[in-house]
């Protein structure tokens, strides 16, 4: 089918077939389509600039707007997610000294316990005025607004760049991309996670696939569209790696009840399913199924 004005975010070809007649949030403006060239999944309309400055100065995104942050519990249901990222960090980039630039740092967990854990050369990027205030309450790394297309002062380049869930927000994401290699030094590692399209539990939970599509995602990309997406910004070594976050009490969860664990949601279970979880993770990842993907990417 032909959508008038709207074309793929990756190849540019303007034939798509529908994935979801309704997102979770917004159930009249728009659908999600398939490319019918490169198969890459996008929202449709693709919203304007005005339209995504105004989701996002209203904070329609956020779960938790209009309440008071409740930080140590935010901190508590991010440490799964903050610790993983930072591990990654150490086998990545092991120099403490090396100058790290986090885009889309929210409320800071992962540049705090980058720092807790010796890297002192960091700088965080949040256009949100909320959260980046909290983050710059509770975080001893800097956190800034700061427009990487239009930069207002000399951040100079990093040796490492981390991408945590922000790229399939983005409705330029290949131009977004060549924006962040010209802050890259020579040798560089850029990470970006995004959550995979071809997640199991999509295919085999109604409830799930019904809860899934949201107006703040614009893009929804597995491996191949991914990769495609950085070849496009001409990135010539990236590696993928899969990546599981959520449980095997999340994975009952939603199987038996049909809703998320919104309140305390469980990525890791202790004692003795510990192992029965590992394996169902590594299960999901090998077949390339997990809940997320991250993209190593070198210059
Ligand atoms: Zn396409």
């Amino acid at each position: 089918m032909k959508i008038d004005n709207n074309c793929c975010n990756i190849c540019s070809f303007n034939e798509f077939e529908l994935i979801k007649d309704k997102l979770r949030d917004d159930r009249v403006k728009y659908k999600v389509y398939k490319c019918k060239e490169c198969s890459h999944v996008q929202l449709v309309p693709k919203p304007t600039a005005q339209e995504d400055k105004e989701f996002y100065d209203k904070n329609l995104q956020d779960k938790s707007r209009g309440k008071d942050i409740d930080y140590n519990k935010l901190v508590a249901n991010n440490f799964f997610d903050t610790t993983r990222h930072v591990e990654l960090i150490k086998q990545l980039c092991p120099d403490a000294n090396c100058k790290i630039l986090d885009i889309g740092t929210g409320y800071g967990f992962f540049v705090t316990e980058l720092h807790n854990q010796g890297y002192k050369n960091i700088l965080g990027i949040e256009p949100s005025i909320q959260r980046r205030e909290i983050a710059c309450k509770y975080s001893p790394a800097m956190v800034i607004d700061f427009d990487l297309d239009n930069p207002s002062k000399d951040i100079g380049k990093f040796n490492v760049i981390t991408l945590f869930h922000v790229l399939e927000h983005m409705a330029e994401p290949i131009m977004f991309l060549r924006t962040i290699k010209k802050f890259m030094n020579p040798n560089g590692v850029f990470i970006c996670e995004v959550p995979n399209e071809n997640e199991l539990l999509l295919d085999t939970c109604k409830s799930y696939n019904d809860f899934y599509w949201i107006r703040a995602h614009l893009n929804y990309f597995n491996e191949k569209t991914l990769l495609a997406c950085f070849k496009k910004a001409e990135y010539d070594n990236v590696q993928i790696k899969y990546q599981q976050r959520y449980g095997l009490l999340n994975l009952c969860n939603w199987l038996i009840v049909g809703k998320p664990q919104i309140d305390c949601p469980v990525f890791e279970v202790d004692g003795e399913y510990k192992k029965t979880e590992n394996f169902y993770k590594q299960q999901v990842e090998s077949e390339g199924k997990s809940d997320a993907l991250i993209a190593i990417a070198r210059v």
